[in-house]
């Protein structure tokens, strides 16, 4: 009788064994589930957008663009892919919409070229790369991020960053691939103004009345997002400003004034008049202030936006991320091209003061 408890228990204990080693086995090959939300905002750009002026088809063409960029890079987070992944994906597809002012469409120099600045810097790792002053990189985001992963530097300008490029496997594209007609009246525009004292002004041009011509209208490009890891990423792409010098470089490639990540506190991409906002180091500001006066990122965002820019006359706009996948923005002008999903999975799409 002994023996058959002794050959049921065994039996027992054999299953149990089987059990656990099988349940091992399951748990090692399901992967595994972070509980942390991911959050991803965007804007592209900030300047005098006035609602009125703005046609019912144009501001859905603005609409849809910043809808499908916001939702393309929260689909990458979604699927687990990281938040470098996923602003690069949103910036490069506002890069290739001629209605920012990044990549294709971005705006004229002084000499009636393109010059492009861009950047990109990840939380975790305090890692960043940065392009200024390209004329041949059909989506300067992504030669950013090159630099950020395949050169022990964080800035390279103008040839030495094409060489780059190309040994990077880039293919160089003409400058004529990201002129428009748009912008390139926009630069005359300005120059006919600056230069109009003794003569009238020539009448606007149906194109600018369409986009509401006004030189303080900005459209640089941006993305911050965090991921399933909790790694946040911010990126930031641009042609300057029109009738810039050529060689001038704004805030947007600049660590510390367009965009900053650092996964302890925050992750920035700013928009505006790019000297005050090298000077007033924006986005490092914004995320130091989240870091040592312990403040929310909204908070955080409204001082410098708010007081510190309108306190030295400069216009413009930000976005960003905090550590606990919040997501806000703060902009001192008339609009702001911006979009966002929260980690609610909430989104938004916004373009004036309030709507
Ligand atoms: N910040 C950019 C620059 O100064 C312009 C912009 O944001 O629209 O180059």
């Amino acid at each position: 009788m002994n023996s058959i408890y002794r050959s049921i228990a065994l039996l027992i204990k054999s299953l149990l064994i089987m059990l656990m080693v099988f349940d091992t086995t399951l748990a090692s090959a399901t992967p595994e589930i972070s509980n942390q939300p991911v959050a991803i905002i965007i804007h592209g750009g900030a300047g005098t957008i006035k609602q009125a002026l703005m046609s019912d088809e144009l501001e859905a063409e603005y609409r849809a663009v910043l809808n499908e960029a916001v939702t393309r890079g929260h689909t990458i987070l979604l699927k687990g892919g990281s938040s470098s992944e996923a602003v690069v994906a949103a910036i490069s597809l506002m890069e290739d919409s001629p209605l920012f002012n990044a990549g294709y469409g971005a705006v004229f120099n002084h000499q009636g070229d393109i010059e492009l600045d861009a950047s990109i810097m990840q939380g975790s790792d305090l890692n960043a790369g940065a392009v200024a002053s390209v004329r041949h990189i059909k989506n300067p985001i992504k030669l950013a991020r090159s630099v950020m992963n395949a050169s022990p530097h964080v800035m390279l300008a103008g040839s030495g960053a094409e060489l780059f490029a190309q040994q990077q496997g880039f293919s160089l594209v003409s400058n004529d691939y990201f002129k428009t007609e748009r912008r390139r009246l926009q630069l005359e525009r300005i120059i006919d103004q600056q230069t109009s004292i003794t003569r009238p002004p020539k009448p606007v041009h149906p194109l600018l009345v369409k986009y509401q011509f006004d030189e303080k209208k900005l459209g640089t490009v941006g993305a911050v997002a965090i991921d399933q890891q909790g790694n946040i990423t911010a990126g930031t792409s641009t042609g300057g400003m029109t009738n810039k010098r050529f060689g001038r470089i704004g805030d947007a490639p600049v660590i510390g004034a367009g965009t900053y990540a650092d996964n302890s506190s925050c992750g920035i991409s700013a928009t505006g008049h790019g000297e005050y906002f090298i000077r007033a180091a924006v986005a490092h500001d914004i995320c130091a202030r989240v870091a040592y006066k312990g403040i929310s990122l909204q908070a955080a965002q409204d001082e410098v936006v708010q007081i510190k820019l309108v306190n030295m006359n400069a216009s413009g706009g930000v976005i960003g991320v905090d550590k606990d996948a919040n997501i806000a923005f703060s902009f001192n002008s008339l609009g702001m091209y911006r979009a966002g999903i929260d980690k609610h999975n909430k989104a938004f799409v916004q373009i004036f003061q309030r709507n």
